[in-house]
C-alpha cells in the first residue's frame, strides 16, 4: 500500500495511517474493517475496553490477507492493571483477536492515583520478551509518567497514544517523546469530527488543495510525524480519510493550523482519571 511506515524505538515498522474503532460496536466492527482492509489500511486500533476485538478479529480473519502485512494493536483495560491481571487480560485479548501475536500492547491509562502502572509494564515486557507482542507502549501517559517509567531501566515505550488535534497540539509530550525515542499517536485525530471541521481557516486550506477538512488535518499530522488512527463507519469516509497522500501541506497552511491551538481536551485528563 502506499501508506509510509515510521520505525519504532525496536525496528518495527508501523503504518503512520491506521483504523481505529472505538464506539463501534462489536457486530458493525466487522464491516467497518473490512471496508478499511479493501480501502487499503492495513493497522487497525482496537482496546478491550471497545468490546469490539471479536468483530475486529472475524474481519482480519476474513480478509485473507497474511498476517505480516496486517498492524493489530490493542489496550489493557484500566481494571486489569496489576502484573498478574496483565497477563490473564492479554491472553483474553488475543483469544478474542483470533491471533497468537499483537503488533502493538499499550497501556490504556497510567492511572496515577491507582499506581499500578509500573508493575503492568513489568507484565508487558515479559509479554514482549515472550514474543507475544512485537512493540509494548502506552496510551495517555504524562511525560512525568513516563519518566517512571524510564527509570525502571528496562524496555522504553515503544509509542504514546495521546489525544491530539489541531486544538490540543501537545507540544510539551510530543517534544518529549523526541527526546527519549518514543512515537507519538494520535487519538480522535480530527477532534471527532466536530467543530474543528467547521473552522473557516481549515476550510480554506481544503479549498485551496481541492481537498476536505478531514484530509487536511490528517495531513498536519502526517507531516508533523504523528500516527494517526482516524475512525469512521461510514465507508465513503473511511476512504476519504485513506486518500491523503496525494498532496502535501505548505509552510504557510502548516502555521495557519498551528494557531488553531486552544489546549482544549475532549476526553478525560490523564492525571485525573482513575
Ligand atoms: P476521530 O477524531 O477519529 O473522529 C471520528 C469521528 O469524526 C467520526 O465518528 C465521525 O463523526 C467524524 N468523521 C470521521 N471521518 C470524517 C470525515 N472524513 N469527514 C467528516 N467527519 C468525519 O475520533 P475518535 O474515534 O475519538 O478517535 C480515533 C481513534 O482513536 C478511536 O477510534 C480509537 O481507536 C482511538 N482512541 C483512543 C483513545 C485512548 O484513550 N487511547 C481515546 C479515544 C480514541
Amino acid at each position: 500500500s502506499n501508506v509510509p511506515t515510521i520505525t519504532l524505538n525496536n525496528g518495527v515498522p508501523m503504518p503512520q495511517l491506521g483504523f481505529g474503532v472505538w464506539q463501534v460496536p462489536d457486530d458493525e466492527a466487522t464491516a467497518a474493517v473490512a471496508t478499511a482492509l479493501e480501502t487499503g489500511y492495513r493497522s487497525i486500533d482496537t482496546a478491550a475496553i471497545y468490546e469490539n476485538e471479536r468483530g475486529v478479529g472475524r474481519a482480519l480473519a476474513a480478509s485473507g490477507l497474511p498476517r505480516e502485512e496486517l498492524f493489530v494493536t490493542t489496550k489493557l483495560w484500566n481494571a486489569e492493571q496489576g502484573y498478574d491481571s496483565t497477563l490473564r487480560a492479554f491472553d483474553a485479548s488475543l483469544e478474542r483477536l483470533g491471533l497468537e501475536q499483537v503488533d502493538l500492547y499499550l497501556i490504556h491509562w497510567p492511572m496515577p492515583a491507582v499506581d499500578r502502572y509500573l508493575d503492568t509494564w513489568k507484565a508487558f515486557e515479559k509479554i514482549y520478551a515472550d514474543g507475544r507482542a512485537r512493540a509494548i507502549g502506552v496510551s495517555n501517559f504524562q511525560p512525568a509518567h513516563l519518566n517512571r517509567v524510564l527509570e525502571l531501566g528496562g524496555t522504553t515505550p515503544a509509542l504514546n497514544q495521546i489525544e491530539l488535534h489541531p486544538t490540543l497540539q501537545q507540544s510539551v509530550p510530543r517534544a518529549y517523546h523526541a527526546d527519549h525515542g518514543i512515537a507519538t499517536e494520535a487519538w480522535s485525530p480530527l477532534g471527532q469530527g466536530g467543530d474543528l471541521l467547521k473552522d473557516p481557516k481549515l476550510a480554506r486550506i481544503a479549498e485551496k488543495h481541492g481537498r476536505t477538512p478531514a484530509q487536511v488535518v490528517l495531513r498536519w499530522h502526517l507531516q508533523l510525524g504523528n500516527v494517526v488512527i482516524p475512525k469512521s463507519v461510514t465507508p465513503s469516509r473511511i476512504r476519504e480519510n485513506f486518500d491523503v497522500f496525494g498532496f502535501s501541506l505548505d509552510a504557510e497552511d502548516m502555521a495557519a493550523i498551528g494557531t488553531l491551538n486552544t489546549d482544549t481536551r475532549l476526553g478525560a485528563d490523564p492525571d485525573e482519571n482513575n
